[in-house]
């Protein structure tokens, strides 16, 4: 019998180490350092280092690998446990080494990367010396790649890149960029379009500016609107080969979206446990407001989503333990990207509405957690993208009814039933 929602004993350790680890040491930092990508902040960097040799010390660093690149290889319903923890603080990622987008560009660089590649770029990455940028989006086109037009063309031993990249996350602080361009514009984009590994001091990568999220100042942006201005890099740049890039895109997003998920887990129950305590503390003139039905509704409402959310994430971390292969999960990955911002949302907006006008104020972390939500149900491909994919694989799992009335038809069932039985029945009726 294999079901099984137990943790082992000595992972459960590990667990209630980090979680110890995370609550006392790293929560702290989020309200006193900056960026967690900026290597250049040397005093950020003095306090981030120690720490990340006690998560060494005790075999948690950067748990989405496998030994061969330094990691546990403890396969994702394991780090689902461990992201769960991780999710709660903005700094947790980068000192377990596990931080988005660097773990998805380690992912591909292992993949597909030449061992020259790897030597230069993978292996600084998963030391954490240095972050990374994955460069897609386009200014005038997101949610369908097909439509890119940033181009790359052969010039002798070198690529030459042109075009506009919009949103790409962490530029300002990366040591390269994966850059999606078209390489060859007269076939299909799913052949026609390549990664590059674009060393971010090249010149002609210009960044436009630095955009920021909600409320964010203008300076402190972290999402890149780039101008990749006549950028030449050497041919060997290429990753995986020319034409490779959307089967690239595809292994590092599988990855990507199923490890927001699970450290939204951790997210929407901070937000839950604050609605709780509240509703507990805060007084009517009749009793606390945990006392009020609404609230009860709200509460009940709240835990039940988490949990329908907290399995479908480890069922889906399961089945990719099974299959290896994040392509035969791509429904239930789809799925879980679709359900995220939703959760996030309904469960942020009733705690920030029981916080009343503390809620919505800047002295709470909700209003960025409401943006958090708008920000899941985009990075990664929007929600009605997901959906589509799980409609259309759902799908596949049926054919068309035959017949004029559908197979529930209850007067067509019930002929079926009768003639099935006829003579049973007709025996029974003899008998009476
Ligand atoms: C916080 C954050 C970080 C990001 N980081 C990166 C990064 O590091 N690198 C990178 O390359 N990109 C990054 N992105 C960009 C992200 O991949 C895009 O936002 C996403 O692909 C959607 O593209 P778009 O924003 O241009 O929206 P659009 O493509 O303009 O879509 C806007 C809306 O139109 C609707 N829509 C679009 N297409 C369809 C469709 N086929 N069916 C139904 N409705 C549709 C949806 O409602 C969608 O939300 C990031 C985005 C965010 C929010």
């Amino acid at each position: 019998m294999a079901w099984d929602f137990e943790t082992d004993p000595e992972y459960q350790q590990l667990l209630d180490w980090a979680d110890r680890f995370v609550r006392d040491e790293v929560e702290p930092l989020d309200l006193v350092l900056g960026n967690p990508y900026d290597k250049s902040d040397g005093r950020a960097m003095a306090i981030a280092r120690p720490l990340q040799q006690q998560v060494r010390d005790h075999g948690l660093w950067a748990c989405h690998l496998g030994p061969e690149l330094g990691g546990p290889g403890f396969g994702q319903v394991k780090l689902a446990l461990l992201n769960e923890i991780l999710g709660r603080s903005r700094w947790a990622p980068t000192i377990f080494g596990c931080q988005a987008p660097d773990s998805g560009n380690a992912e591909i660089l292992a993949h597909y990367g030449t061992e020259e590649q790897k030597a230069k770029y993978l292996q600084p990455l998963l030391n954490g010396e240095i972050s990374s940028c994955y460069s897609m989006t386009e200014p005038h086109a997101g949610a369908d790649p097909t439509l890119f037009t940033t181009s790359a063309v052969r010039d002798g031993d070198e690529w030459v890149i042109n075009g506009h990249k919009w949103f790409s996350s962490n530029a300002r602080y990366s040591e390269f960029l994966i850059v999606m361009a078209v390489t060859n514009p007269d076939i299909s984009a799913y052949q026609g379009m390549s990664m590059f590994i674009v060393p971010a001091d090249t010149p002609g990568v210009n960044i436009i500016r630095n955009v920021g999220v909600g409320t964010e100042p203008e300076e402190e942006g972290s999402h890149a609107y780039i101008h990749y201005d006549n950028v030449r890099v050497p041919a060997d740049h290429v990753l995986g080969g020319e034409g490779q890039a959307f089967v690239i895109a595809q292994t590092r997003l599988g990855g990507g979206r199923i490890h927001h998920a699970m450290r939204t887990i951790a997210q929407v129950r901070q937000a839950f446990d604050m609605m709780c305590e509240r509703a507990l503390a805060r007084q009517t003139r009749t009793g606390p407001l945990a006392s009020l039905q609404m609230t009860q509704e709200r509460i009940a409402d709240s835990w039940i989503e988490i949990e329908q959310f907290r399995l479908l994430v480890l069922r889906t971390a399961w089945l990719i333990d099974k299959h290896k292969d994040y392509k035969a999960v791509r429904k239930d990955i789809s799925a879980i990207k679709a359900l995220m911002p939703k959760v996030m949302y309904d469960i942020v907006q009733r705690s920030m509405h029981l916080h009343g006008s503390l809620g919505m104020s800047n002295e709470m972390p909700f209003s960025s957690w409401m943006v958090t939500a708008e920000m899941l149900a985009l990075a990664d491909g929007p929600t009605e993208t997901h959906k589509v994919v799980v409609a259309r694989q759902v799908l596949k799992e049926y054919q068309p009814h035959d017949g004029l009335f559908p197979r529930g038809h209850l007067p067509t069932r019930a002929e079926a039933a009768r003639a099935k039985y006829a003579e049973l029945l007709e025996h029974a009726a003899a008998e009476l």
